[in-house]
């Protein structure tokens, strides 16, 4: 069975798409088939895959004309790795799902009907807020994982976030788990980033990824040349970090 994470925070700028791209490359790396579904209108998943859609068809095709996920989907340079492509013209489809029905399935419905053993998971990125894209993602979803970056407000937004969480397990999608929360951009020279990894370590307990992904510079420039740092720069610290992450995901099981 085809397991669904969807990449999960409403606040921008914490690691999202970076670990969408990242943690699926190396997940592919160990030989799974991989598809990154990109739920987010700005597509930096998409770019930072390196692959750019002109008249191409991308998630508003699946989400409201009914196109299967497949057939959007994109080879990229990791092998086993493809991407469910994202351009501008989702913010429309934000828009339009308002007054559809079945507004919050439209991409369970898509992953549900993918052809079976096509994709050992799925990876969804995630916008920077909780807006029907975002739902559509946790009511798709088997579990939810949570980037948060080591920085003052980490925890700030958390309660609307889980509930968010707790209102998709009660109203859309009851078997929604937290699959892990990890911490991103950590930098071990200040004080402040520790003692943020302790609170949302005593918050969260084990769901904490062990692995922390550290502040590298690496990571920010992969995507500038449409490549995971798997290809980019494989024995960055940054690499190393994500690889282990895709490790921990695939010992849970
Ligand atoms: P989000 O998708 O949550 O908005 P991104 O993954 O796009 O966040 O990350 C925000 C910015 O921080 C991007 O420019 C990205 O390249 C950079 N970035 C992300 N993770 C790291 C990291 N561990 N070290 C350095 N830069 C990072
Ligand atoms: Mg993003």
């Amino acid at each position: 069975m085809t397991n669904v994470v969807a990449i999960v925070n409403q606040k921008g700028g914490v690691g999202k798409s970076t670990t969408a791209i990242n943690l699926s490359a190396y997940l592919a790396t160990l030989g799974e088939r991989v598809l990154v579904v990109d739920m987010d209108p700005q597509g930096n998943a998409t770019s930072g895959l390196g692959v750019s859609v002109n008249d191409g068809s991308c998630m508003y095709d699946v989400l409201l004309e009914g196109k299967p996920l497949e057939q959007v989907a994109v080879p990229s340079e990791v092998e086993g790795l493809s991407i469910a492509p994202a351009t501008i013209n989702l913010v429309g489809a934000e828009v339009e799902l308002v007054s559809a029905l079945a507004r919050e399935f439209k991409l369970k419905r898509a992953v549900d009907k993918l052809p079976e053993g096509l994709y050992d998971r799925v990876v969804i990125d995630c916008p920077p807020s909780l807006d029907l894209l975002t739902l559509n993602a946790l009511t798709a979803a088997h579990e939810v994982l949570i980037p948060m970056q080591c920085e003052y407000y980490a925890l700030e937004g958390l309660t609307q976030l889980m509930r968010s969480i707790r209102m998709v397990r009660g109203e859309l999608n009851p078997g929604l788990k937290v699959g892990g929360v990890l911490l991103t951009m950590f930098d071990a020279r200040t004080n402040l980033a520790h003692q943020v990894v302790d609170e949302v370590r005593s918050f969260f307990g084990d769901q904490v990824f062990r692995t922390v992904i550290p502040r590298n510079v690496r990571l920010s420039e992969a995507p500038s040349f449409g490549l995971p740092v798997a290809l980019y720069a494989p024995k960055s610290s940054g690499a190393e970090a994500y690889a282990a992450v895709a490790e921990e995901v695939v010992g849970r099981g």
